[in-house]
């Protein structure tokens, strides 16, 4: 089913009642350029190309991302689609803009290519943009988009896309605290992915609506006339129902025993601070009667991720069960939105939720991806402040290769192989002959060519490489020729 296409109008709308003070004249040039950028070209679902990137940027704006975000949003895939250039991005709406549009561009270049490599490349391009997470952000919006149009696209394509979705996306969301985004992106995944099983699940929960509907709607009631009747005003009340992807998984964990799942539908209120938290928790008690074990303080005892909320499972009057998580808007934002609630509390003017967990979780994820190399590789990436001095060059398969600043193809070749390395003759740099010593820089395609007859490296190449890995490389390789050479001749004398 295709998703509701939206207009220029609306996202302009959405801006206008959500942002305070936003520059519309800077959504309306960045549409117009997308416009004419992609005119005439066309979705596999039919519709004109300009309905994706105001999906994405539409999404973005709910998200409450800057506004130079959304714009940028609009703009994400002109420069792979058209003859327009980041030189005149850049002229137009300045570096910001264009450096995210850019960080974008480079994080698409990155090709399939078998499940462990490219997962590694994700992760790599991930990290590399976590200095900017906006960039994260705009990804996830267009995946998103992506998803919801799948099913125009052919099978092999279909299964690639939903599984890269739910293996790297939605955990990456989920660690920033995404969880509204994860839950959307798992789902959607999941349906491609495991039609059968997500028909299952499907069923199960629409059984369970039907079934349990009613009765949470006026659990739902009472909550509310109890809560004014006792001095509680202006607390929402919501039933949720659980994802089906979330459910899939915790039905696996209990041996698709439906009965242990407690929280498949549950009632969700949002105070005011975290004293009615409290207030709102003992008043439920003493209506109804907690079940043992499922009295969960999340809220003077945070979830690792920083999740927050007050849970309890009840017996009611008819002797059903029913799921109360508490909260405040505050909590709320942050357990939906995550790291994105930061940002827009900060648009909007409020302060921002301070949650050290996203600045830890991503020098965490930094951490993991450096304990995968090699030791002298792992001191180099401590030495030079994370990322920041690195450059992101492509092998022609698509594979990406980070180097530092100032790397040149025998630093890329090193990278490769040793033995491509070693083997080493010249290098083609997008696509054209280049000196050994060339400086490569972000986003070059880079093809070495190797003389299989080659001996040993250049002990020359030792001047201008920059990686202690290529270094150590060409120190080994010269040494052991020297020492076969000096064998040599004492095995003469
Ligand atoms: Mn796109």
């Amino acid at each position: 089913m295709p998703d509701s296409n939206k207009t220029i109008d609306e996202l302009t709308r959405l801006i206008t009642n959500t942002y305070s003070n936003p520059d519309l004249e800077l959504i309306s040039r960045a549409y117009s350029l997308a416009a004419a950028s992609h005119n005439g070209k066309m979705r596999l679902t039919g519709d004109p190309y300009i309905v994706h990137p105001l999906a994405v940027a539409y999404k973005l704006a709910e998200m409450g991302a800057h506004i130079n975000v959304v714009a940028a949003g609009l703009l994400h895939d002109v420069i792979e689609d058209s003859e327009v250039t980041l030189e005149e991005v850049q002229e137009q709406f300045g570096d910001d803009i264009a450096g995210l549009v850019d960080s974008v561009t480079k994080l698409k270049k990155v090709k399939y290519q078998g499940a462990d490599r490219y997962v590694e490349n994700m992760r790599k391009m991930f990290l590399a943009m976590a200095s900017d997470v906006r960039v994260v952000f705009i990804k996830f919006a267009d995946r998103l988009h992506n998803l919801k149009t799948l099913y125009a696209q052919p099978q092999n394509k279909r299964e690639r896309i939903a599984k890269e979705s739910l293996e790297i996306y939605a955990p990456i969301a989920g660690r920033l605290g995404m969880n509204e985004l994860k839950g959307e992106l798992e789902d959607l995944s999941f349906e491609h992915l495991y039609p059968r099983e997500y028909e299952r699940i499907h069923d199960i929960i629409t059984t369970k609506i039907r079934e349990k509907g009613a009765y949470v709607s006026r659990i739902i009631d009472q909550t509310e006339k109890y809560l004014v009747e006792h001095e509680v005003v202006g607390a929402q009340v919501h039933g949720r129902v659980k994802r089906l992807y979330s459910l899939y998984k915790k039905l696996g964990k209990y041996e698709n025993d439906l009965s242990k799942v407690y929280d498949l539908i549950a009632v969700r209120v949002v105070v005011k601070d975290v004293e009615e938290c409290y207030i709102v928790f003992g008043m439920l008690h003493q209506k109804w009667t907690p079940i043992p074990g499922r009295v969960k303080d999340y809220l003077s005892q945070p979830k690792p991720n920083g999740y927050q909320s007050l849970h309890t499972t009840v017996f009611t009057d008819d002797g059903e069960t029913v799921e109360f998580q508490i909260r405040t808007q505050e909590m709320h934002d942050l357990a939906e939105f995550g790291v994105a609630a930061h940002w827009r509390y900060k648009e909007a003017g409020m302060s921002p939720i301070k949650n050290l967990y996203w600045m830890e979780e991503l020098a965490k994820i930094q951490k993991e991806l450096s304990d995968k190399k090699d030791f002298m590789e792992q001191l180099e990436v401590m030495k030079i402040d994370v990322f920041k001095d690195r450059i992101f060059v492509f092998t022609p398969g698509g594979d990406v290769i980070d180097l530092p600043e100032g790397a040149t193809p025998v630093d890329f070749a090193y990278a490769i192989h040793t033995e491509v390395g070693n083997k080493c003759t010249s290098a083609r740099v997008n696509g054209l002959m280049r000196n050994l010593d060339t400086e490569l820089r972000s986003n070059d395609v880079v093809e070495i060519v190797t003389d299989k007859n080659r001996k040993s490296p250049n002990a020359d190449w030792l001047k201008f490489v920059k990686t202690h890995h290529a270094r150590s490389k060409i120190k080994d390789a010269t040494r052991s020729t020297m020492k076969g050479w000096l064998s040599s001749m004492m095995g003469r004398n």
